[in-house]
Formats: structure tokens, sequence, C-alpha cells
């Protein structure tokens, strides 16, 4: 057993430590006062490859693995966790389904400049009454000639305000035993009655772009049909189960951060004529932050392991995003502690970290859900 990054892991987590440190944590205050997604930052990751690490060179991908692919999330995450969301979303739910579904006339249309970052993609499960129960989808896609006509509604999708296209969930007929069969569409944002508003007031992840999608007699080809019809369920509970690989990762990029800060103020700050890292109290808690960051950065480095040696990985990816991002609420929480009235306060960027943290324990799965997942599982 080895636990060292290879030569090629390590790079790409000093080239995207030393880009995002530069290009993307100094507008990580902006960004989460103005709410706004910074373009720019993703047109410098295209130029870098990020867009497309786990993704081959013939589509345009860098050819990396998923663990290099964890290590850039995390990256990006330590610096703003907004465009750490964001970058994630792209990746793993935008890009990667068109490559683990699509055919070959949809890699190369859709996956190709996804991955060298020409476009983005975002993808549509959530709706009104749809949120841990998919099996609740009201979207509807029927087949009108070559067509299929979809009507329905979707909430709170990353990045759909500036995708070239959605991946978007539909109900398209019905099982034997009357369960719905939903199955995945590929709509491009410029087909007439797509509405797409992005106005959400958001508690964190301000950084990232959320929207809410409106479809009206949205006609697409039936070739737009992503994968097997009547497989859509299982094909996105798969895309999940990848994506929760990178919110673990996320999780512990803004709990990185976190505790960084934390452990800098420690030193710094002085009460009763000491620096407050010498109070055994302080000390604990910076331990604790400092153990638990490892051990979820060994599952989530465990769960990509998995998935690039293509044995299965759904449980492990489930622990590593359940553990991770409550344990990224934990040292959040407690490195305002550690810096008292102060990290209250905006200037500190840890109040930030905890409004960012917290919807690591909703999205890809709330913290219920993955313990449903388990469950299930570990047989029971
Ligand atoms: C910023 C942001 C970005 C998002 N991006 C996307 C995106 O790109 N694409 C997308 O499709 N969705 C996206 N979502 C939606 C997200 O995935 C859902 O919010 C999440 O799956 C939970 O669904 P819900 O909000 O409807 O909560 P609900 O399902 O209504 O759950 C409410 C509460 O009930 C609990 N609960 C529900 N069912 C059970 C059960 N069986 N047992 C125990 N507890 C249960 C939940 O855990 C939760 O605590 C995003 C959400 C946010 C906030």
């Amino acid at each position: 057993m080895n636990f060292e990054l290879t030569k090629e892991q390590a790079m790409i987590r000093d080239m995207v430590r030393d880009f995002a440190e530069k290009e993307i944590k100094p507008y990580a205050r902006e960004v989460d006062e103005t709410s706004t997604m910074r373009i720019e930052s993703f047109e410098k990751m295209a130029e870098l490859g990020l867009l497309g690490i786990p993704f081959p060179e013939e589509y345009g991908g860098s050819g990396g693995d998923t663990v290099s692919y964890a290590i850039a999330v995390e990256e990006i995450g330590r610096a703003c966790g907004g465009t750490g969301l964001s970058y994630a979303a792209a990746v793993s739910l935008g890009a990667a389904p068109i490559y683990n579904f699509g055919t070959e006339e949809q890699k190369r249309e859709w996956l190709v400049p996804l991955a060298k970052g020409e476009t983005l993609g975002a993808f549509g499960l959530t709706e009104p009454n749809a949120g841990s129960d998919a099996g609740g989808t009201r979207t509807t896609a029927v087949i009108d000639g070559d067509d299929y006509v979809i009507n329905g509604e979707k909430c709170w999708i990353t990045n759909a305000g500036h995708a070239r296209q959605i991946i978007v969930t539909a109900v398209t007929g019905k099982r034997e035993d009357g369960k719905k069969i939903i199955s995945s569409i590929i709509v491009p944002t410029n087909t007439p009655g797509v509405t797409i508003n992005c106005n959400y007031d958001k508690m964190g992840v301000r950084g990232s772009n959320t929207c809410e999608i409106i479809l009206q007699n949205v006609r697409v080809p039936r070739t737009n049909l992503l994968g097997d019809e009547k497989r859509g369920f299982s094909q996105f509970l798969n895309t999940l189960d990848g994506g929760r690989i990178s919110i673990a990762a996320l999780s512990v990029g803004i709990a990185q951060s976190a505790y960084e800060k934390a452990l800098k103020y420690a030193n710094e700050r002085e009460q009763f004529g000491a620096p407050i890292a010498k109070f055994q109290a302080i000390q604990f808690k910076l331990a604790d932050m400092a153990m638990e960051i490892e051990l979820a950065r060994t599952l989530v480095h465990k769960a990509a392991w998995l998935k690039d040696q293509k044995k299965p990985f759904a449980k492990e990816a489930a622990m590593a995003k359940l553990f991770a991002s409550e344990m990224g609420f934990r040292t959040c929480n407690q490195a305002i502690q550690i810096h008292g009235g102060s990290g209250y306060m905006k200037e500190y960027d840890v109040e930030r970290h905890l409004r960012d943290i917290k919807l690591m324990e909703i999205g890809e799965g709330t913290s219920e859900i993955q313990r449903l997942v388990i469950s299930r599982l570990i047989g029971c």
C-alpha cells in the first residue's frame, strides 16, 4: 500500500494550489459579496486544462485520474468555496454523464468543448417536488415524431445560467409495475421554451451560479437522449456517486482553509499574557481539526482511487461525502470559535467558510440520504 501521491498527482496539486492562490483566492470575498460567478476564473482554469482533468485527451480532456481531479477540487475549494462548487458541478455533473453514458456523436458535440473549458454544462435533477426523492420528478418528455417535447421546472441548478446545455431528467413513461421511467436528455439552453432565472439569494457558495429552469414545450431531437431511456434513474444515481467524491473533496478544501486561519490566529492572538494556542482548550480544537481533515482527505482519495481502479466505490463515496461535509461544518464552526468575536466578522473570512460548508451537507444528497445509501450498501 502506498499513500504517496504519484508524480503527476503531486504536480497537479502544486500547479492548482499556485493558480488558486493567485487567481481565485483574491476574488473570494468579492464573489461572495456580489453573489456572482467569476467567469474569468473559469477561462483561466480552461487554459490549464482543469475542466477536463478526468477525461481522455481524445475528448479534449487532460487524461488525468479521479484522484487528481479530487485534489484540484480541494485546492480550488480551499481558495473559494463558491468557485469550487461551480468547478465540481461543471466536471462531475455537467460533463461526466456525457462521458459515461453519451454516444460517440454526443461526446464529440458536447463533451469535447466542456472538457476543453470552452463551454460549461449543468445537471438538472432537482424540482420543487423532487429533492431527495427523485422519483417525485414531474417534468415530462413526450415523444413527438423525431423530437422530445419537454415540460416542467427545475430548481437550484448549479451553473445553469452559464451553461451551453443542461442534462435534464424527465419522466418518459411508466414501467409495468407503475413506476415512472425517468430519462436524461441533453437540452441546449438556447432552445425556444427554456427560461433560466438566477435570482436566488443564497446563504453561502455565493460565487457559484444557481438557477431555476422553466421548460415550456421545449423541443429537442430524440438523439439528445443520454444513454438508455429506461436506465436514466440508475444513470443519475451513478452520476451522483461520482459527484459525491467531488463534494467531499470540496469540503476538505474549505475545512483546510478554515483550519489554517484558525491555527494562524491562535498563534497570534494573545490573552492572559500568552498566545491562545498555548491554552490546551484551543490546542485540542486544532488537533481535532487537523486529525479530522486528514481522515476525510484519506477517505476522499480512497473513494477516488477505487473509482480509478474501476472497483465499486458508491459506499466509500457516500462515506467520504458524509464524513467530510459534517467534519467540515465542525471545523468551520470551531474556526469561528477560535477567532472569538473576530470570527463573527466578515473581515476574517471564517464566517464565509461556515456559510459555504453548510451546502455540502445538503447538495448531491443530504447527510440523511448518505446514511440511507450507506445503510443499504452495508446490508441493512
Ligand atoms: C446551492 C445549491 C446548489 C444545487 N445544485 C444542484 C444541481 O446542480 N442540480 C440538481 O439537480 N440539484 C441541485 N441542488 C439541489 C440539491 O441537490 C437538493 O437541495 C438536495 O438533494 C435536497 O433536496 P431538497 O432540498 O428538496 O430537500 P428534501 O428532499 O425536501 O429534504 C428535506 C429534509 O428531509 C430529509 N429527508 C428527505 N427524505 C428523507 C428520508 N427518506 N429519510 C430521512 N430524511 C429525509 C432531508 O435529508 C432534509 O433534511 C442544489 C441545491 C443547492 C442549495
